[in-house]
Formats: C-alpha cells, structure tokens, sequence
C-alpha cells in the first residue's frame, strides 16, 4: 500500500516486526554463533529464515519438555497420549530393502521395554544410537500386537546432570526435516539459543513498553519475558512471557495502524465537499423512492463529516447484503458532484456494473446528472466519448470495472472514488485509483462480506469504519434448510412449484478454477441433470461459469435478468452483487465446499423481493460432522456479522476474504481469536497513548520511539510498496 503521508514518516511506521535488537551482537549473523558453522547456517536461512542472532531469538518454542515428568514404560496404556520416557537403547537394527527400510531399537528402562522405529532419516539416527547409552525419548506411543511402540520419536542422549543448568522447561523449536537431518532437530535448536543467551544480557534487549503500561499491567520487562520464553523457569513464568510478547506484538501492530491513521486525519490533504447542494437535496426530496434506514442516515453522516473535513476520507463502509449499500454510494457521489467534483464507481464484475449503471440512471433519470459506464467489452467509438467526457469534466459518475483504473482514463476533477464488494479488490488497485488527481480523491470501500470485529480492527486498522448493521424494512428473513441428495426429488418438485408461482430460481455449483476439470465436469453433469427435470419447452435454463466468453455469460444473465429463463445454473461468479428481484430460491450444490462467508453472500442473491425465499444446501448423503454443524450454524442465521464470527472461529484469519493480502494477520505469537482481550487492551492503550502525545515525544516513549527506530532499518523495505 503506498501510504499517503509519505516519506521516511510512514516507513518508521510500517517497518519492522516484533524483532528483539538494538544491540549490535544480535544483527551478528547466524553463522558465528558457537553451534552454528557455515553448513547450519546456510540451512537455518532457508529453512527457517534466520540470518542473524535476533532471529534465533525471535524464533519461538512452539512447546515445553517438563524434565521433571519422566514417565515409565510400564505406565503406558492405550490411552496415552505423548509421554517423556529415559531408558538405555539396546538392538539397534535396521531390516527391508529402499523404500520399506526401516530402523528398530528397544528402549529399555527400569519397568520394560518400547519399540522404537525410524522409516526416514535412517542414516542419521543410526550414527546417532549409540547402544547402551541413555537417551530420553519423546512421543505418542501406539499399539501392535498388544506391545507399545513410538514411531519416529524425539531422541535425545541423556546429557551428564547439571552439565547445561536446564533442568525444568525444555524448550522444543519448530524444526523442519532438512535440519533435523543435520542434527537440528526442535530440541537442539534449544541448545543453540542457550549459547545465544550466554552471550547477551538485559542491556541486549531493552524495554520498549512504556514503564506506566507496562507496570498498570503487571507485565514482566522485555528481557525478562525473552528469557522466560526460551527457558522458563515454571509454567507460571513461561505464561507471564507469553502474555507480555503477545500484547507487544499487538500493541505495535496497532499502534503502526493507529499513527497512519492519525496521521491521515492530521496530515493528508483532501478536497472539502463543504456544500449539501441542490442534487443531494433534490434527489433527497424528491426521488429517493423510500425512507433512509437509520443505519444509512448515520453513515451519510459520517461521510458528510469526513468529506467536509479538509483531509482525505478512506473509509470503510460495511454492510450486509441488502443493507442498501448503492443508495449511500449514489448520495456519496451527488455530494461530490454538487461541489464541482467527478466520482467513479467500481465494480468487480461487468455484470456488476452494467446492473449499477442501469439502477442509477433509473434512480437519475429525472435529474441532469451523467452517468455512463465502462468495462472491457465497451465499444471503442464508445470509449473515446466516454474518456473525452471524463477528461473535459462533463461526466458527473463515471462506473465500471477495474478497467476503470488499468486503462487510461483520466479525470478532470475526481473527488470521489467508490469501490463496490471490495473483496475483489487488492489494496494495490485500490491505491491506485489515488493517483488519479493531484489531491487524492475521497476513497470509500464498501464490503458485504461482514468482517468481525476483531479481525478489522487488524486487518484495516488504518481506515476508518462505518458498518450498516440495519436492513431496509419489511424484509422477510430467508428460510435456510441443509437438505441430503437421497431428498433432490422433494427439492426439484419444490422448486418446479415456485417456478409455476411465477419465481425464478439459481443453481449454484462450486467454484470452477480455469484449470479445474472435476469441478467443470460437475458442472456440466449438473446442468444435463437440471434439464432432465426441467425440459424446455415449458422451461429455459441460463448457464453462467468462469469458462465463458464474457459476452456469452452477459447474454445468459441477461436472460434471467428479463425473467425469459426461469433456471439461472451457475459457479460462483454470480457471488457477487447481481439483482434480480423475482427469484425465490438459491440452492447450493456440494454446499459443504464453501466457506460460510460465500455460503452467506450466495444466500443474499434471493430475498430481494417481496416474496418469501427460500435457501436450499444440498450435500451428498453422507457428510462429516464438522461440515453438518457449519451448515447447521448458517442455517440458523441470517445475520452476516454472526456468520462471519464463526466463519474465523472455524478456519482462521488467513481465509477470510480480503484479508489476505492484508499481511497485517502475520503474527508470531498472538492469536486475534483467542487473543481477543489482549487485542482489545493494545488498542485501547494505543488509542490512549495517541490521542494523548501522537508524536510519542515524551520521556516514557524513548523506548518506545528507539524500537520504531530500529525496525525501520531492516530489511522489510519491500512490505512497504
Ligand atoms: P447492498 O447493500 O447489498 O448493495 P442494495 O444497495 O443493492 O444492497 O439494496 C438492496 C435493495 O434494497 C435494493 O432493491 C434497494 O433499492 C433497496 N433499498 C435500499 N435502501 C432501502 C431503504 N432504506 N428502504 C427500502 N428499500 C431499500
Ligand atoms: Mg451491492
């Protein structure tokens, strides 16, 4: 993202992680520490990224060996799970041939014995295993013909008592095959950071907290906690470590969110929309064809207020499907308009744009304003008049799709930029309509994909957010029901009864992938099989998928849009946005391979009429019992915030759509789900800090201030454009 504000400002601001140095012996490359050597080295830098010493030290144990909970072989039962055994190795042996090559060795301490096989890394183990000599093994054990045995345990010899002074928490390091195979298994690597500790002390790592927040909540210093973190002492400390190193990753991350933003607002230059002029007020007065829902009144009036203000608005308008998101679009750009500027609407599909284009020339018709619309499949003669318009600043609102920012167009007077369904969008684009006027335009980005809390709060800490949590009224809710296939004939019959009530109805079958042949194949199975319920003459079929030709997919929705095909069949592209008022029913094929969030937008395509709608989920006869509850938690609600709650409850931040690129997600430590009330804290103390000393100038911000420093000269120049 190019941050507006610019300059070596905004970089101190987006460089750097949680990375542990200021002192110069922790940017000492990896290879001089005692331990490493040039081989390890070159592998520790591939494998795991860690070049320096303050790499190693950011690199985390993932788990703990309690030394003092060795157990015995004799207490192993069936249901144990991983245990910490000590014991003599005794017949190292190796049998089979290539690829059925395996190694065995016993494991005998004082109560019995365990198997103990290898089928990878059989060299090295070998030369490893001495016979006779003590080892402590770590593993979960299974059973074979009713003796316990480890497969492919965690090995270590037994070193001398004292010898390393580590004699509770062993810490135990994400490791990959290729160290392991170099003798770098997850617990030698421990052995590494115990060197790395021998040669630094609290001056190394100095706090950055400041002293008030970090004794108010009763954190332990930032050395402390690195120290505990590698090597605790309990699990009490191990724990206190923890928390303080997760809240510092929060608290940066949202603190770096939290001055962009500041200084957005108190820097960035943006053209002033003083005037509610005679546009707004006519079409408020006289065309809006009903009344504003209060949501839609209070984010005009956020935007009113941004737009006034003198300074750039990037907002983020969130909002269900069928919150009503077009009219505050339309309003947004009348506003603009009325004080001399041009907007541009974005939309992400051709169909998307085409179906603004008509909806607000309709709403428009009676009022001066040009609108035209431009996508890729616009008629060249077309074109040019429209670009001439946009360049002379006859045209009031300009929509269409990314073309809108990848071709050469280029305004008169742009004020206003408005991206529709945002998920589609990469920041990238999006930054790049900023660079289409000297004073960047007003940015507004509306999203129905209803991100949770916590999550924007992260991901999009530096816009502000407006949500639409209100629907038009006299909306009834969507019936949704999780229907098996052994029940399609009941679901086919129904839907013949909504298409005799004069309805329509989708199909919708999984994501075709240009290369995914399966999915095609489903699809095509799925329309011969839509037929034969559904001949013609008496019914017509539309067919939209990723394969077509774009004027192809425009004719068949076009057809369905004018109700001259009763069946629309289709992937995913019509996910997004498209309007057609008169169907009644969405039903979902394979519905347990999409994500809650799509499942949620699919559902929106019905339900936008006055009639009773209904959302049918089809899955085979047989379904886990992770996807049967998904669909029973979707089935259940109606409400887009909810959905998306569970949808990150169940797979996590990195699919969540649009958060992908974001980066902002990349933790090491925290956790944004189960991690909430420490995000929740980070904010509030960031929010607090800077409203209270924005430039982080006093004394108690040294530290602070020396670690922003620090991480900017690293080497995370490239996250920044
Ligand atoms: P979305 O937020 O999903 O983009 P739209 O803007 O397409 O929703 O609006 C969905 C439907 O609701 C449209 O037919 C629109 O005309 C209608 N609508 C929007 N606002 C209101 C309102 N305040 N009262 C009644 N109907 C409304
Ligand atoms: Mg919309």
């Amino acid at each position: 993202m190019q941050p507006i504000i610019g300059g070596a400002f905004a970089m101190l601001i987006f460089a750097g992680k949680n990375i542990a140095s200021l002192a110069p012996i922790l940017s000492n490359p990896i290879e001089y520490l005692k331990g490493v050597g040039p081989l390890r080295a070159d592998l520790l830098k591939k494998e795991l990224g860690i070049f320096t010493f303050g790499q190693l030290l950011d690199h985390f144990p993932y788990r703990y060996v309690d030394k003092t909970r060795i157990r015995t072989i004799a207490e192993i039962n069936p249901s144990t799970d991983t245990i910490l055994l000590q014991g003599v190795i005794t017949e190292v042996d190796t049998t089979g041939e290539k690829r059925g090559r395996r190694l065995t060795a016993q494991l005998r301490d004082r109560t019995g014995t365990l198997e103990l096989t290898w089928f990878q890394g059989i060299g090295w183990i070998q030369k490893f295993l001495v016979s006779g000599q003590a080892y402590m093994v770590y593993g979960k054990p299974a059973f074979f013909l009713g003796r316990p045995q480890i497969t492919h345990p965690e090995i270590e010899a037994v070193q001398p008592e004292g010898q390393d002074g580590r004699n509770f928490m062993e810490p135990v390091y994400p490791s990959t095959e290729k160290l392991k195979v170099r003798g770098l298994t997850g617990r030698q690597i421990g052995k590494l950071t115990f060197n790395l500790f021998q040669l630094i002390s609290e001056r190394d790592i100095p706090e950055n907290l400041p002293p008030d927040l970090l004794h108010s909540m009763g954190l332990p210093s930032r050395w402390e906690a690195y120290r505990d973190i590698h090597f605790p002492a309990s699990q009490a400390a191990c724990d206190r470590a923890m928390e303080r190193l997760k809240f510092e990753e929060l608290f940066i991350a949202q603190l770096r969110m939290g001055m962009l933003r500041a200084n957005r607002h108190r820097y960035s230059k943006g053209v002033s929309f003083v005037r509610v002029g005679s546009w707004f007020n006519e079409f408020y007065e006289r065309h809006l064809p009903f009344q504003l829902t209060g949501a839609q009144k209070r984010v005009m009036k956020e935007i009113r207020r941004d737009t006034a203000a003198g300074r750039q608005m990037n907002r983020l308008l969130q909002g269900d499907v069928g919150s009503g998101k077009t009219i505050v679009a339309l309003m947004t750009m009348l506003l603009a308009a009325d004080n001399g500027y041009q907007s541009c609407l974005m939309a992400p599909t051709e169909i998307l744009s085409q179906q603004h284009f008509e909806g607000l020339s309709k709403l428009l018709k009676e009022m001066p304003v040009r609108v035209e619309v431009l996508t890729g499949s616009t008629k060249s003669a077309e074109r040019k008049r429209i670009l001439a318009a946009a360049l002379d600043g006859s045209l009031h609102i300009l929509i269409g799709t990314h073309a809108l920012i990848e071709q050469k167009v280029q305004f008169a007077k742009l004020g206003m930029a408005i991206v529709d369904e945002q998920h589609r969008f990469g920041v990238a684009q999006r930054a790049r309509l900023w660079e289409k006027a000297e004073t960047p335009p007003h940015v507004l980005v509306m999203t129905a994909t209803p991100i949770p809390r916590t999550l924007a709060m992260t991901a999009y800490g530096d816009l502000d957010i407006s949500v639409m949590d209100e629907l038009p009224p006299g909306r009834q809710p969507i019936l949704t029901v999780h229907r098996l296939e052994d029940r399609r004939p009941q679901v086919m019959e129904f839907m013949r009864e909504e298409i005799a009530r004069g309805r329509q109805v989708y199909i919708i079958f999984p994501l075709i992938e240009e290369s995914d042949k399966v999915d095609y194949e489903n699809l095509m199975r799925g329309y011969e099989n839509v037929k034969a319920w559904f001949p013609e003459p008496r019914y017509w079929i539309s067919m939209v998928h990723g394969r077509m030709k774009s004027d192809q997919k425009e004719a068949n929705m076009q057809r369905f849009v004018r109700n001259e095909t009763q069946i629309m069949v289709s992937t995913t592209v019509i996910e997004v946005g498209v309007n057609v008022p008169n169907a009644s029913v969405m039903v979902i094929e394979s519905a347990e391979k999409f994500g809650l969030s799509q499942l949620h937008q699919l559902r929106g395509r019905v339900g936008r009429g006055s009639e009773k709608s209904y959302c049918i989920l089809l899955t085979g006869n047989k379904v886990s019992k992770e996807a049967k509850e998904r669909l029973h938690v979707f089935c259940a609600t109606n409400d887009g915030f909810k959905i998306a709650e569970k949808d990150l409850e169940l797979r996590g931040p990195g699919d969540i759509e649009g958060t992908r690129q974001s980066g902002a997600l990349n933790f090491k430590l925290a956790n944004i789900m189960s991690d909430r009330a420490l995000l929740e804290q980070a904010r509030d103390r960031t929010a607090e800090i800077l409203d209270r000393d924005p430039e982080l100038s006093a004394s108690e911000f040294a530290g602070l201030r020396a670690f922003l420093q620090q991480a900017r000269g690293r080497n995370e120049w490239s996250r920044i454009s």
